[in-house]
């Protein structure tokens, strides 16, 4: 006997199913997040209606208090003593519960009045419990079409509450003010009903803008921010912190990166979305919740272009248990969006509500958001216009390493926040310089920089505080786990940097020394570029000299060690020594060649060979960034563009 996929295979599939096949399968139908009215408070009160998690199976209807990790049965209902499933028609304006549309089921002598976010959403539940019920024994023949509510029926003002139904009810019957969105076999059924059209004119929209991430003030001038609510922007003056003001008419700096403007199209607030994810990050995050349904809407690869991962148990064997859909868009002004073809929104979001509910060609419905643990971004530096930090708020613990420039440490400022410490050593720097400059660098911030958050500059030895990076830098980090990477997760370490390249490039920012030992891999195992531009401030001749025994001439090209002529394009060269080195698991770039060797090799034309792990397309990249003329190579953008292809698996 087969087992039923879901339930929406037994209802709509147009086989008949036996009562045992039924009872055996108790897969999920629907889920839920809905609204129930309390049955035993005769008034209607706020508190009278609590959200619960509704799930429907093959044999009962059952809800939950609580988030999915940890809920708590309340209630539960034997889908065959249920006598009546409908619409609640009229009388929801008075509802003071958020989900305004009702639908009820009698049971036994109770009945459940739940409240669902959209008609949408309550017509399934209508539609799929029908189904359920079709072949109870007992099915009534008249019903209360409105709310029992203040002691009388609000359709017939009967007030007994067993009084019988004043209008004839038909199980078969839709009683929904919307028709019905088409179901997935649905082919020949009318497209799903469009939303209301949004007004065009919103003068309000760009100033408002909603959190994604909890601020907490540092200074006075801040304000905090709360997740999920809305701010009025004031003033945008710097990029980095807005002027803003919160609900309670308090006005303060926040970080522009954790809010997002409050406009339809904006897919930032919509907590399915994931601007940064990859194809390979989205997989693993997918196969490790392991939820059926389980789905992720991220940036493609090709760029404004959108793609919908989705996961399911039921692939069929030797199918990958993971889809990706891209989001098409129509040609037709304004656009229109779909995944399959016959179902057409004005809005992502639109088309992702639609999904929910409705596989409608894709492998499952989209049930469950997959959100990765968004954490917070780094801000540009701690709070609005501060660069200098005081010492006596830095605790020093560990080593973490040396440098060039000196000892790191990790630390605390204000006892609270993790920063990596480096104390600059007497001598190694030209401070005064770096400093007129460290203000410049604060303000580049992009998550995939390894973020400059002040400078202590009072006293000797200066100090510079940066985010700290859990798994310090990249080489060692590539060299202790040797074996252990395969393909994609190196290349998509090689994204990551050439992400904060291509960022650096836009704002014109030359690295000068980029390589495998200056970037670092935090918790989540991102890697960020650091000590971008630091060169210039090195007081040791050994390393800024071109001839000197520390020049990084193994990642430099030909304009470089021949006439220190730097560009990006020549950050583009080290980029691709770079990638040499992730793929090679931390190999010495030309092994045990010296540099003198090296620069001959290069100017005679050769160039570092394919590592094992790289393949033929990886190589092809990284070769095109150790053209001999600068021009001859790619930007950071294309590098971007072409390493997320590979991710995509679109070559
Ligand atoms: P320098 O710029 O003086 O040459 P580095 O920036 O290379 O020093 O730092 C030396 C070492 O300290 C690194 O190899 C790394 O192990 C550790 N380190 C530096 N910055 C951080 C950081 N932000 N988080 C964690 N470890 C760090």
């Amino acid at each position: 006997m087969s087992v039923l996929n879901s339930f929406q295979d037994f209802i709509f599939n147009g086989r008949e199913t036996s009562e045992q096949e039924v009872e055996m399968n108790s897969e999920i139908v629907l889920e839920e997040y809905l609204y129930k009215r309390s049955q035993q408070k005769k008034w209607t009160s706020p508190v009278n209606y609590k959200e619960r998690l509704f799930v429907l199976t093959n044999s009962r209807l059952t809800y939950y208090e609580g988030r999915s990790e940890k809920k708590n049965k309340k209630g539960s209902v034997d889908i065959t003593k249920i006598k009546c499933v409908e619409v609640v028609k009229n009388g929801m304006d008075q509802v003071p519960c958020q989900n305004k549309y009702a639908f009820q089921v009698v049971y036994d002598t109770n009945t459940l009045y739940i409240f669902s976010p959209t008609p949408e959403s309550r017509d399934q539940w209508v539609k799929c419990i029908k189904k359920g019920i079709k072949n109870n024994s007992y099915i009534l023949p008249k019903y209360h079409p409105s709310l029992w509510s203040d002691g009388v029926y609000q359709c017939c003002r009967q007030t007994e509450k067993m009084a019988p139904g004043c209008e004839a009810y038909n199980l078969f019957e839709v009683n929904a003010s919307k028709p019905l969105p088409p179901t997935p076999d649905a082919k020949r059924r009318p497209p799903p009903p469009l939303p209301p059209p949004q007004d065009p004119v919103d003068k309000q929209e760009g100033d408002i803008a909603i959190a994604m991430f909890d601020f907490h003030p540092v200074e006075p001038h801040d304000l905090r921010l709360t997740i999920g609510e809305e701010y009025v922007v004031l003033e945008k003056k710097d990029v980095h912190w807005w002027k803003a003001r919160n609900k309670y008419g308090q006005e303060g700096y926040i970080p522009s990166n954790y809010v997002t403007e409050k406009k339809l199209d904006n897919l930032d607030q919509y907590e399915w979305y994931s601007r940064n994810m990859n194809r390979n990050k989205a997989e693993q995050l997918l196969k490790m919740e392991d939820k059926e349904g389980g789905f992720i809407v991220r940036n493609s690869s090709l760029a404004g272009m959108y793609t919908v991962s989705l996961y399911t148990k039921y692939a069929g064997e030797g199918s990958s248990p993971i889809r990706h859909y891209h989001i098409k868009e129509t040609q037709a002004f304004p656009k229109q969006y779909y995944l399959a073809e016959k179902h057409v929104f004005n809005s992502i979001p639109d088309m992702i509500d639609y999904h929910k509910l409705n596989a409608a060609g894709l492998v499952t419905r989209l049930r469950y958001p997959m959100c990765p643990n968004k954490t917070a971004p780094t801000t540009a530096g701690f709070s609005y216009d501060k660069w200098e930090i005081n010492p006596s708020e830095l605790t020093f613990m560990k080593e973490l390493g040396s440098g060039l420039f000196g000892v790191v440490r990790l630390g605390k400022w204000r006892a609270q926040y993790k920063v990596a410490i480096k104390a600059i050593r007497e001598g190694a720097m030209s401070e005064e310089d770096f400093i007129e400059e460290a203000k410049v660098m604060m303000k580049l911030t992009h998550p995939k920089l390894v973020q400059l958050y002040g400078v202590c500059t009072e006293k000797r030895p200066i100090y510079i505080v940066t985010e700290f990076m859990e798994h310090g830098c990249l080489l060692n980090y590539l060299r202790q786990r040797q074996g252990q990477f395969n393909t994609d997760i190196l290349l998509s370490m090689c994204q990551d940097v050439s992400d904060g390249m291509n960022y650096l490039e836009q704002s014109n920012f030359l690295h000068r020394d980029l390589a495998a030992r200056n970037c670092l891999v935090n918790d989540l195992g991102v890697v960020k570029v650091s000590d971008f531009g630091m060169t210039r401030y090195v007081l040791d001749n050994q390393y800024t000299s071109s001839c000197g025994a520390k020049f990084p001439v193994k990642w430099s090209p030909p304009e470089v060690f021949n006439y220190s002529k730097f560009s990006s394009k020549s950050d583009v060269w080290s980029f691709g020594v770079l990638m040499w080195e992730v793929f090679t698991e931390g190999k010495m770039p030309f092994e045990s060649y010296s540099n003198v060797d090296v620069v001959d090799m290069v100017t005679r034309g050769e160039r570092l060979y394919r590592p094992r792990l790289a393949t033929n397309r990886i190589y092809t990249i990284m070769k095109a960034c150790w053209h001999e003329k600068p021009e001859g190579r790619p930007k950071f953008c294309d590098l971007l563009v072409a390493i997320g292809q590979i991710l995509e698996g679109e070559f």
